[in-house]
């Protein structure tokens, strides 16, 4: 169990052990813990200066920079909401954000104002009273070379836009002699806006009970020690970043190894510099780190734990990340509604793969934790028997903001159903099928994309693959593919067809197969079949 209830007491006690221990590292600078809370009194001061109060909620809107973990912090020392928007949002995407969280307050960094002015200025930005810019250092590319570039906060953003004020982060004003309220364990500490995958996104409130249990749960799975450094390869404002680099960091005082954006050669030029000991991130994160061409002579070994999580991961594309990193890729499943983790594969164990789906588990069920596989009737399924996965836990969410809804919809008798159809081996392994949603129908017949997927991955030609349902005024439904390729290689879409014939049921092969160049893919690199399927 959490020794702590609420994230300020976990912050407060790694604080008091350890003042000068070092937890942010970014480009050529470091943040000890003390430095970290300083920012985050000067923060937490302005916005309370702006009428921020507990519950009220505040926007983040920001790229992995220093500033998105001294402002949250800032938020929770007034017991207000944090929520981590995506800084890929266009305008429009970043007003359907504000204004469904009612967010009173928003701190972004200039390179972001564009999305900020475009589409929300002019209305005076919702119900923002208060907007902090801040300076920060970003990686600029010049040519092969990336090089790091200063960003001011132009003086002219600054001031009062329509019932808002823009303030620049570097001039507040000291904060350490202000003393900010309580929360406790049920109060919301976050707003995580799912990834959109099957839908518009919904906003998953997380409580401080809910995230203090999985930064635990983190801690288990990395064994990380303090001064141990975290590879932040995910976005932090999705769930995954948000706890498995920032919060597993403050809880151990470790640093997080932060750049503003995802770039294969800037990941190996942090490697080689931090010797960063654990990651996290999705699986198209990793394949594009382990494929880049400087990889072939990068120093993996200090990764001592690596963890994929957020969308599957086909066995053919783990043991082939496993040659490159030298150490096994554990699978972790969770979802937004979960604070991340239910199941994880315990560190130095191999997942068993399942022989008849040919799925690679992901893990057990995370302490404390109950689990159910069930029926359309919500009966219990036998082992090996696919049903929805239900779900009940200390990282569990109350609920979606402001959908009461969906959040019926979601829970049933108190278990939160994920949508996602799995099963469990007679070891207690589990394994996830794929979403309810993306089932194919084919003349009554149900077919899975990802085990289709899988069988395309075995493929050396494939990089990646996706399967759909086309409509068929024949079957009802046709499975059809849709891959991209490994630099240099090809093949054609009958070869592959026939690949895949020679493993998969007559019912169950692509019909057709389409090769892209690119695949059409969330903020977090997980795959949008329904823009595959045209919906
Ligand atoms: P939306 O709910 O808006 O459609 P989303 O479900 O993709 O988006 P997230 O909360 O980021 O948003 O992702 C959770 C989902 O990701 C899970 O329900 C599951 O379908 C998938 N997922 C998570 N981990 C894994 C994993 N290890 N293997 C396969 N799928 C995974
Ligand atoms: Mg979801």
């Amino acid at each position: 169990r959490p020794p702590h209830h609420t994230v300020p007491q976990m912050c407060a006690s790694a604080l008091a052990a350890d003042p000068d221990a070092v937890v942010i590292h970014a480009f050529d600078r470091t943040w000890t813990y003390a430095e970290v809370d300083a920012e985050a009194h000067r923060l937490a001061r302005a916005l309370a200066g702006a009428g921020v109060a507990a519950g009220d909620r505040v926007a983040l809107f920001v790229q992995n920079d220093p500033i998105f973990v001294t402002g949250l912090l800032a938020a929770w020392k007034l017991g207000a909401i944090g929520v981590p928007i995506n800084p890929m949002n266009t305008g429009r995407e970043l007003a359907f954000q504000l204004e469904d969280s009612a967010a009173v307050a928003l701190i972004a960094l200039p390179g972001l104002w564009t999305q900020v002015a475009q589409q929300v200025v002019a209305d005076g930005i919702g119900d923002v009273r208060l907007v902090i810019l801040a300076p920060h250092t970003a990686w600029r590319q010049d040519g092969e070379q990336f090089e790091t570039s200063s960003v001011p906060v132009p003086p002219e953003l600054l001031g009062r836009v329509g019932s808002a004020e823009v303030v620049s982060a570097d001039t507040l004003p000291d904060g350490s002699d202000y003393t900010p309220g309580a929360v406790c364990a049920d109060d919301v500490a976050l707003l995580t806006y799912t990834s959109g995958t099957t839908g518009r996104p919904k906003g998953a409130m997380n409580t401080h009970g809910n995230l203090t249990f999985n930064a635990e749960t983190y801690v288990q799975m990395s064994a990380l020690q303090p001064g141990e450094p975290i590879l932040a390869i995910a976005p932090l404002f999705h769930i995954t970043g948000m706890v498995g680099h920032v919060l597993l960091g403050l809880r151990v005082g470790a640093p997080i190894v932060l750049s503003h954006r995802f770039h294969p050669q800037v990941m190996l030029e942090s490697i080689r510099h931090s010797r960063p000991v654990f990651t996290i991130g999705a699986i198209t994160a990793l394949m594009a780190l382990a494929d880049c061409p400087a990889a072939t002579a990068a120093d993996f070994a200090s990764l001592r734990t690596i963890y994929s999580g957020g969308a599957p991961i086909a066995p053919a594309l783990a043991d082939r990340l496993e040659g490159i990193f030298g150490t096994y890729v554990h699978n972790v499943y969770g979802m937004s509604e979960t604070s991340s983790p239910t199941h994880l594969v315990p560190r130095g164990q191999r997942a068993p793969v399942d022989p008849v789906s040919g799925a690679l588990s992901v893990g057990r069920p995370v302490y404390d934790t109950q689990v159910r596989i069930a029926d359309e009737q919500r009966a219990d399924v036998q082992a090996g028997t696919y049903g929805e996965i239900l779900v009940r836990g200390p990282q569990v969410t109350p609920g979606y903001w402001n959908r009461p809804d969906a959040t019926a919809e979601s829970f049933a008798d108190g278990w939160l159903r994920t949508g996602d159809i799995g099963f469990v081996d007679a070891d207690g392994w589990y394994y996830l099928v794929d979403r309810k949603k993306d089932m194919i129908n084919a003349s009554g017949y149900k077919v899975w994309p990802r085990e289709v997927e899988d069988v395309l991955y075995t493929h050396p030609a494939v990089a990646e693959a996706a399967v759909v349902g086309a409509a068929d005024a024949y079957r009802g439904e046709t499975v059809i593919a849709f891959v991209t390729l490994h630099e240099g290689r090809t093949v054609n879409p009958s070869e592959l067809i026939d690949f895949c014939k020679a493993d998969l049921a007559a019912y169950k092969y692509p019909r057709s197969i389409e090769i892209l160049d690119e695949m059409p893919k969330t903020a977090t690199g997980k795959i949008l079949r329904r823009k595959l399927r045209g919906t």
